[in-house]
């Protein structure tokens, strides 16, 4: 892991002001747009050094990972978002229904009916993203479009849970063009969920390094951003 401590404050502002110029170009508020710092396979350290810099919601792929980090940040924990933007198989439910304010990737009613199970009750709703396949490959995860809207509102009565909307994790391709059409495509599917299903969603989860600006200029609530603010990651590690 390459990251470089005393830069990730400069690569946030950096991050930040991509966001700020892509808002600008399509006239919304930055403030509509949250900044997800993908933390993966970064050490604790890092995740601090962003906290000092200002940052306060992390996301995590890996759960054994994630929750030695959360431990490591006990102090800060009431400040602090932390994220599941990882796959969540259902022998790990439980800790993360113990351990994280959001999950971005229930791609099935099991999963999702567990997390709202062991959901403790001194703790508010865990808010959920549905994961979606806009690319439609059999061998990704994500719901499809033709199933989302009957799961999406299975989820959204489950006690302990708040459906809060959509992500996507599209194939990396190049070109503006190419980068907004999976983008749009899901804000399609977000739009016809709360206009034809009455749900209150609101929360787009789409855009990375090196597509933020395509995601927010087709309305992005949320980016997930790991190598632009904590430096790019081993070919190992990417893999994980
Ligand atoms: C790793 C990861 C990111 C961040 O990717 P970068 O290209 O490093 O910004 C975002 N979302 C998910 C689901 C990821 O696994």
């Amino acid at each position: 892991m390459g990251t470089n401590l005393g830069s990730i404050a400069e690569n946030l502002r950096q991050v930040r002001h991509r966001i700020d110029r892509a808002c600008t170009e399509c006239n919304r508020s930055p403030q509509h747009v949250t900044l997800l710092a993908v933390s993966k396979t970064c050490p604790a350290d890092a995740v601090r050094a962003a906290v000092a810099a200002g940052q306060r919601a992390f996301g995590e792929n890996y759960v054994q990972e994630a929750l030695v980090k959360i431990e490591a940040l006990t102090d800060v924990r009431a400040q602090l978002e932390w994220h599941l933007i990882g796959p969540l198989q259902s022998n790990k439910t439980r800790v993360v229904a113990e351990a994280f304010d959001w999950v971005h990737t229930v791609d099935r009613l099991k999963i999702a009916e567990r997390l709202a199970a062991q959901r403790p009750e001194n703790l508010p709703p865990l808010n959920i993203c549905l994961q979606v396949n806009v690319d439609g490959e059999a061998s990704k995860s994500g719901v499809s479009f033709d199933d989302l809207p009957a799961l999406a509102r299975a989820v959204a009565i489950l006690p302990g849970l708040r459906l809060r909307g959509l992500m996507s994790i599209p194939e990396p391709v190049d070109g503006m063009a190419a980068q907004r059409a999976p983008h749009r495509r899901l804000r399609e599917a977000f739009m016809a969920l709360r206009e034809q299903q009455g749900l209150a969603l609101d929360t787009l989860s789409m855009g990375m390094s090196a597509d933020l600006e395509a995601a927010v200029l087709e309305g992005a609530t949320l980016v997930r951003v790991g190598s632009a603010i904590f430096g790019a990651r081993s070919q190992a590690a990417s893999r994980l």
